[in-house]
């Protein structure tokens, strides 16, 4: 596979040489790769009938399903650029990405797409809206793909199902080429306001090929997917590189534990790729055995930190080795990872666990705050090179020369490179804590928390303090059925931590706030504390 191709080449490839093979697994329902590729050409043709031209911007906002894959793919075929939106925002923050993208058409669930068009005021650029009751076929009961019965639409919505069934041929000469942008991808906003990273079919392409070639799964791959389609892990570890193996993508429209574990019960996949606490979530739910995990060649998490004691706990309850990889969706997700048949080491001095080694043809370097390279094992800012690197944000210079100056990523995390080349991640810049002058990064004393058998999630921020300036906060879920309580969780802290980093207040919630992406939302806890709550 030529990586300078897109993945509608390797659909059209895959129609070609498997079409009997299924491509996409939702409950009850199959689609085999011809029917995706007939379907998604129609989805092609119309959008291009109503008069979407090449370049013109398209928002998917699905879950995992059918949907999403054809949906995008038909948006492709028609030389559009995707931007994929959690469908889980509010009708403002839809408002707000389909007027900055400048959005033509809109995909979205039922007939939510009323309220965004509110919120986007009279100016609204969008002219064509496909709807989708992807939430019909949740039940297994009534679980047939695209042949269920509908809700009657309102207004100029068309029904994405009918559309996709109607036979439209797809537009001639539409196909995109490796530098047209593919996505316009809206980072979470975990560091201030939603930016698009444009992610180019050839930045794609690179990454799903080195998921295809690097994880050594069998002939006919089955793919879960544990990660969102509409977050870049899930739509190039999973959707990406499965489309390029011609495997099996299985759908469970989104993240809920029990239905996860009878999904790999049914469906004996092979690989999947998740955020870690995702795996948390998995190693806690009370129906969890090994031969849930029986059936995986790999498991692989990324796009949040994995603490090492996850690992272990993992290994030796389910039998799995979680492989850790880092990315960011300004580099279209990995650009390192631990390579197969390898063990990440764990920093003998903070503890930390090994993110990989760079991708090839990626260089990854350690920068001081002048930019000049730091030696082996100094802390620094990571910047990235490398042709899964995306060439900017839309539409926003400033923003683009300040992040990649000279086309290298500024990252904005702090890690530190060994001598045998592996990257660490100590943690994002903005998220250290300054007590009495000490830095005191989060991730650390996260990860001695996470060795307490007690805790099942834990984020831990700088709150203000009188005295120190700044004081360390932990926050905390429980696994259940184990007890333990917020001084016995310090003291814990206390006697594996310099006195200046454990946590002085601890404080016990059900549940920890998280991006759709899986990553524990920091800021939020933050301004909970700040708001005196
Ligand atoms: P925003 O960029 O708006 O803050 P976000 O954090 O959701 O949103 P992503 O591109 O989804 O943006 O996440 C990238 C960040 O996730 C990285 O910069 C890094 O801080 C963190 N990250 C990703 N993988 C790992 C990993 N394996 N270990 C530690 N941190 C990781």
């Amino acid at each position: 596979i030529d990586p300078a191709d897109s993945l509608v080449h390797a659909l059209r490839r895959a129609a070609a040489e498997v079409p009997e093979r299924p491509f996409l697994a939702y409950f009850d329902g199959r689609l085999t790769y011809r029917e995706v590729d007939e379907l998604s050409d129609s989805v092609a043709g119309h959008l291009a009938a109503r008069g979407l031209e090449r370049g013109d911007r398209v928002a998917v906002l699905l879950q995992n399903s059918p949907h999403f894959v054809l949906a995008l793919l038909g948006a492709w075929k028609a030389g559009a650029t995707v931007v994929p939106v959690n469908p889980m925002y509010k009708s403002a923050e839809v408002g707000h990405v389909l007027r900055d993208g400048e959005v033509a058409a809109l995909v979205c669930a039922d007939r939510a797409w009323e309220s965004y068009l509110r919120a986007t005021a009279a100016d609204s650029p969008v002219r064509i809206v496909l709807t989708a009751c992807e939430r019909d076929f949740q039940t297994r009961d009534d679980a047939r793909v695209l042949t269920f019965a509908r809700l009657p639409q309102a207004g100029d919505a068309d029904d994405l199902a009918a559309v996709a069934r109607a036979g439209h041929p797809a537009p001639e000469g539409r196909e995109p080429a490796p530098d047209d942008i593919a996505l316009i991808s809206y980072t979470s906003g975990t560091s201030g306001t939603p930016k698009g990273a444009t992610n180019t079919h050839r930045n794609i392409m690179v990454n799903a090929e080195r998921q295809r070639t690097g994880l050594h799964l069998p002939e006919a791959p089955v793919y879960y997917a544990l990660a969102p389609l509409f977050h870049i892990t899930g739509m190039v570890c999973q959707l990406g590189a499965c489309l390029n193996s011609a495997g099996t993508l299985v759908l469970t429209y989104r993240f809920e534990a029990g239905v996860v574990l009878d999904a790999f019960a049914e469906h004996r996949p092979h690989y999947t790729v998740g955020p870690s606490t995702a795996f948390m979530a998995l190693a806690a739910h009370p129906a969890v055995t090994r031969e849930h995990f029986a059936s995986f060649v790999n498991i692989s998490s990324g796009g949040a930190p994995l603490p090492p004691a996850l690992v272990e706990k993992f290994r030796a309850g389910f039998g799995p080795y979680i492989r850790n990889g880092y990315g960011l969706t300004e580099c279209t997700a990995p650009c390192a990872s631990v390579p197969p048949h390898r063990e990440a080491p764990v920093d003998p001095v903070s503890g930390t666990l090994a993110v990989g080694v760079p991708g090839p043809d990626t260089v990854v370097r350690i920068v001081d705050d002048t930019g000049a390279e730091v030696p082996f094992g100094e802390q620094g800012e990571i910047v990235v090179r490398g042709p899964q690197v995306v060439p900017g944000y839309w539409r926003r210079p400033d923003a683009t020369a300040e992040t990649f100056p000279d086309g290298e990523l500024r990252t904005g995390d702090i890690g530190f490179m060994d001598e045998q080349g592996w990257l660490y991640v100590v943690d994002r810049k903005k998220d250290m804590i300054n007590a009495s002058g000490f830095k005191v990064w989060p991730r650390e004393v996260e990860d001695v928390l996470y060795t307490h058998p007690a805790v099942r999630e834990a984020a831990v921020v700088g709150v203000p303090d009188g005295y120190r300036g700044e004081t360390v906060k932990a926050y905390i879920s429980l696994r259940p059925g184990v007890e333990t309580d917020p001084d016995e969780l310090a003291v814990y802290c206390k006697e594996r931590l310099a006195a200046y980093k454990y946590p002085r207040q601890v404080e016990i919630l059900p549940d920890l706030p998280k991006t759709a992406s899986g990553k524990i939302l920091r800021r939020e806890l933050r301004s909970r504390t700040h708001d005196g709550r």
